[in-house]
């Protein structure tokens, strides 16, 4: 039952996950904001992260460090010189592509003769498509017959003098494109009241220099010793060029990095690095992402940056295609080395465990498992989405795991009419409110309060009959197998401790 990218996006809308960001003023491209539901899951997901990669572990501690950092550090990543995409320019439309999004390709007759140029956009990089494209091209130049076989590339591979032969995918016409240019992905802004080339600061492209840059003040403060991590969620800004596919890829966005600093020694980082690829797949799993939409990419050694060791992408088979979840890289001492040598200061890490064969100082190197929340998000809604005939009637509901739900249970009293027994079911949820989200619905008939409560996900519905009066229990149906159990008031606590953290 895979869902559709439509349907995700309007049942988001409808039921108050996700919406388009100023919608009011026709919304903001790559922006977007979480809805009363929404934010119970996204706040959920970084919770849940960060009990298990902080609280429940004691080798790793948490930051939380400013969205503006000094200019410098953006010099020492590398962002300020490299993190850029090459952009091409449609001057007639004014649309901007990115140069790798942009597919191209020449066409010629069986002759060998030069007919043009054809364009599209990655996506619809189909043949069909370019076969259109082709035909008009003859049409136009009014000659039949065969072409040579067709050679897509992106815009990247095209020699410069090939570019004014391109027809801009907007107009259709050759010589309105620009040749490619490095666009700069991180957001300006000024500092203070002037605004000149001394007060120009960034937004953070990534939470990970935040970490780096603090290294020295954790170690010295905090009573942890390599092996060691630095974990931080937050807010990070790139301007992208296409914002799209709804919440993956957007201009604004939250991560959760964690820095995780090892002993510098050649042979040491494999074992580490292959236990973060370990760690980070079964986290996801222990969430309820769906392994079978699950799948690792270990980039080839020539895709690497040229400091980076090994990388490893968690790919998830989102409704419009495979793509990056979440990345773990080693990083050698890159990052550490860059920051000593712009700000001259030392990030040497001093080994002092009295065990250690020799004391050493030594720059660290990183193992950096780095998670985008609104990817995972995404990958959690397209995850939790059933659809399933029921006695031949449709039931769509979302089976988020207990730990992520929007509302952890339903409180319904099986009448309103019943003073005594709307008050006992109101005991309850003023009871379990104080530790979980709790859902209260007395309206409309039993059965369309649990679609209700289905439909948002809500895994468990505590309904307060008559017996309950006499007994002290009520009915507990589970969301998924809607099956109902009599259960005693009293056992109700432990019983969701248990579901939403086994
Ligand atoms: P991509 O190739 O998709 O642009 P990336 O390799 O540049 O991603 P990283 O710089 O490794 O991404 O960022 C780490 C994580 O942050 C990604 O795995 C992803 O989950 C998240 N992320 C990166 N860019 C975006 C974005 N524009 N919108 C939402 N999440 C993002």
């Amino acid at each position: 039952t895979d869902v559709s990218m439509t349907d995700l996006v309007s049942l988001c809308r409808r039921r108050g996950f996700v919406f388009q960001s100023s919608e009011i003023y026709n919304g903001m491209n790559g922006f977007w904001d979480y809805g009363p539901l929404g934010v119970e899951v996204h706040r959920n997901i970084k919770n849940r992260w960060w009990d298990k990669m902080v609280r429940e572990r004691e080798d790793i501690v948490g930051l939380d460090c400013s969205i503006i950092m000094a200019p410098k550090t953006w010099e020492a990543s590398g962002h300020v010189g490299g993190f850029s995409d090459p952009m091409i320019d449609c001057k007639e439309s004014k649309m901007r592509y990115r140069a790798d999004q942009l597919y191209f390709a020449r066409v010629e007759l069986e002759s060998g003769e030069l007919l043009g140029y054809i364009s599209m956009l990655d996506g619809d990089n189909n043949e069909a498509h370019a076969k259109k494209l082709v035909k008009t091209l003859m049409k136009k130049a009014d000659v039949k017959g065969d072409t040579k076989p067709l050679e897509l590339k992106d815009a990247t591979q095209a020699a410069p003098e090939e570019i004014p032969l391109i027809p801009s995918p907007a107009t259709g016409i050759p010589g309105s494109l620009t040749p490619p240019r490095e666009f700069n992905l991180m957001f300006e802004t000024s500092v203070g009241a002037l605004s000149d080339a001394a007060s120009k600061a960034y937004l953070r492209p990534e939470t990970a220099q935040g970490i780096f840059v603090n290294f020295k003040n954790v170690a010295q403060t905090s009573r942890v010793k390599v092996p060691f991590g630095i974990a931080q969620i937050g807010k990070a800004f790139r301007n992208e060029i296409n914002p799209r596919n709804f919440i993956f890829r957007s201009r604004e966005f939250e991560q959760m990095e964690i820095e995780y600093f090892i002993p510098p020694d050649e042979d040491a980082w494999p074992e580490y690095y292959k236990q973060w690829i370990g760690e980070s797949w079964d986290w996801l799993k222990s969430i309820g992402l769906r392994e079978d939409l699950m799948s690792y990419d270990v980039h080839q050694k020539c895709d690497l940056a040229h400091y980076a060791r090994a990388c490893t992408d968690i790919i998830f088979k989102f409704p419009f295609g495979e793509s990056e979840l979440m990345g773990i890289a080693a990083r050698g001492d890159f990052d550490l080395s860059q920051h000593e040598k712009t700000s001259g200061k030392s990030m040497e890490y001093f080994d002092s465990d009295p065990n250690a064969a020799d004391k050493r100082r030594y720059v660290p190197h990183v193992i950096e498992p780095s998670l985008g929340v609104d990817r995972l998000f995404l990958a959690v809604m397209v995850s939790a989405y059933v659809e399933e005939k029921v006695d031949g009637e449709k039931r769509t509901y979302l089976k988020f795991h207990p730990s992520l739900a929007p509302y952890k249970a339903a409180v319904l009293p099986l009448v309103k009419n019943k003073p005594e027994l709307v008050s006992k079911a109101r005991g309850i949820f003023e009871k379990l409110k104080r530790r979980y989200s709790v859902f209260w619905d007395a309206s409309g008939s039993i059965g369309r309060r649990y679609r209700r409560a289905d439909e948002v996900g809500v895994p468990f519905a505590i309904t307060v009959d008559f017996d309950s009066l006499q007994d002290d229990s009520v009915t507990v149906r589970d969301r998924d197998s809607c099956e109902q159990t009599r259960m005693k008031i009293s056992d109700l606590y432990p019983f969701l401790t248990q579901q939403i953290d086994p």
